[in-house]
């Protein structure tokens, strides 16, 4: 059996060495390594695959969240609702452009934002929503939309870990997320569901003058060559990481199905277990399994993680300190705000591998490695 790791970056290569490595070698042969023809081609494929209007690929998912909220010209002291029980880069761009990260607690089933705690944080400095769609599916953006529409506010969608995830509107329609609200962000950091090779990410949005935005503020605010009309950053996809990206694009409906197996054998396996609470399905949106996250009841987290890396099995917590207790926030007093979802689900989670690659065997010895620890 092949050692289980939480991805499987090397067998997922292997399957698609062929195309991989002589995409790689075009690159390399005609030596266009920045803004080459791999770029403008991925990004005219994600836009048909998202049915996004455009797609500004970017240096990363950070980047591309800094860079969204930058479009957006936002004031230093403009408040920013968000979860905290989120990666940090989501919130951390909004201290760095000055603004003020407003925390929301997030729904324990879903582990996304709360939309019916949204309306309650909103103050007359409130100009945007970043919601999360974490772990893989979305955030309930039909409600925050509504929301949004209601307050004149923003919405960010932060869809690092859901790309090709769809969610479906109250008109009927089935989107993709990333494209519901304002702009939409992402990232190709290797793990994610659409990685890359390095370091990658996109912006998304369906607003022509703000698309023209985004793609002056990637280019150092640049309209036209060495004309920098506004201050921005330097953040641009390789060609090299484009052409892998195409590639995996193709890929990726396959790739989210292969999650989706495993994650329906883990909810199977579980769901005699009182213990241990399997991922809910959010409402209105499918799940593309970034990560496969349960809840513990009454078991001992970190014995039960001693347990499995003993057999060489890896679990992560995701994550072990959520944002409004991070102390970069310490000033801003956040860790006074009162999220007992997130505190609650902070001491609770638990992702178990979850990849494109799993095997039988594996998945086997996984479960039956947690039903080993149980029974004790
Ligand atoms: C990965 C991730 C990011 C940041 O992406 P990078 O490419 O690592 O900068 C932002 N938000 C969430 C939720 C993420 O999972």
């Amino acid at each position: 059996m092949k050692k289980i790791q939480m991805v499987d970056l090397v067998s997922q290569y292997q399957n698609i060495k062929p195309a991989i490595d002589s995409a790689i070698q075009n690159v390399i042969k005609n030596a266009q390594f920045i803004n080459g023809p791999e770029v403008s081609a991925f990004k005219a494929e994600l836009e048909n695959y998202l049915d996004a209007k455009h797609v500004i690929p970017c240096a990363n998912g950070t980047d591309a969240l800094q860079i969204a909220l930058m479009a957006l010209d936002l004031k230093p002291g403009d408040e920013v609702i968000t979860p905290s029980f989120t990666y940090i880069a989501t919130t951390e761009v909004m201290a760095l452009l000055g603004l003020k990260p407003v925390f929301v607690d997030v729904n324990p089933e879903t582990f996304c934002i709360d939309s019916s705690l949204i309306e309650a944080a909103i103050t007359s400095k409130t100009k945007a929503i970043v919601p999360v769609h974490l772990y893989g599916q979305s955030a309930p953006m039909n409600e925050i939309m509504e929301i949004a529409e209601r307050h004149n506010l923003y919405v960010v969608e932060d869809n690092a870990q859901a790309i090709g995830c769809d969610y479906l509107l109250t008109n009927g329609k089935t989107v993709k997320t990333g494209t519901i609200g304002t702009i939409g962000c992402t990232s190709f950091f290797p793990s994610k569901n659409l990685g890359c090779f390095g370091d990658g990410g996109a912006i998304f949005t369906n607003d022509d003058e703000l698309a023209v935005k985004i793609k002056m503020i990637s280019n150092h605010g640049q309209s036209k060559q060495y004309h920098h009309d506004i201050v921005g950053c330097n953040s641009r996809l390789d060609n090299l990481q484009a052409a892998v990206l195409r590639i995996k694009l193709r890929n990726l409906d396959k790739y989210n199905d292969a999650r989706r197996a495993v994650a329906d054998q883990y909810d199977q396996f579980f769901s005699s277990y009182p213990e241990i609470i399997t991922p809910a399905r959010a409402k209105n949106s499918t799940h593309v399994f970034h990560q496969y996250t349960l809840k513990l009841e009454g078991v001992d987290r970190n014995k039960l993680k001693d347990f499995l890396a003993e057999r060489e099995i890896p679990a992560m917590i995701y994550y072990p300190i959520p944002a409004h207790r991070q102390k970069m926030f310490e000033t801003f007093g956040s860790a006074s705000t009162n999220l007992p979802h997130t505190d609650w689900l902070t001491e609770r989670v638990i992702s178990l591998p979850i990849h494109t690659e799993m095997e039988q065997e594996q998945l086997d010895v996984i479960c039956n490695s947690i039903a080993e620890f149980l029974k004790k």
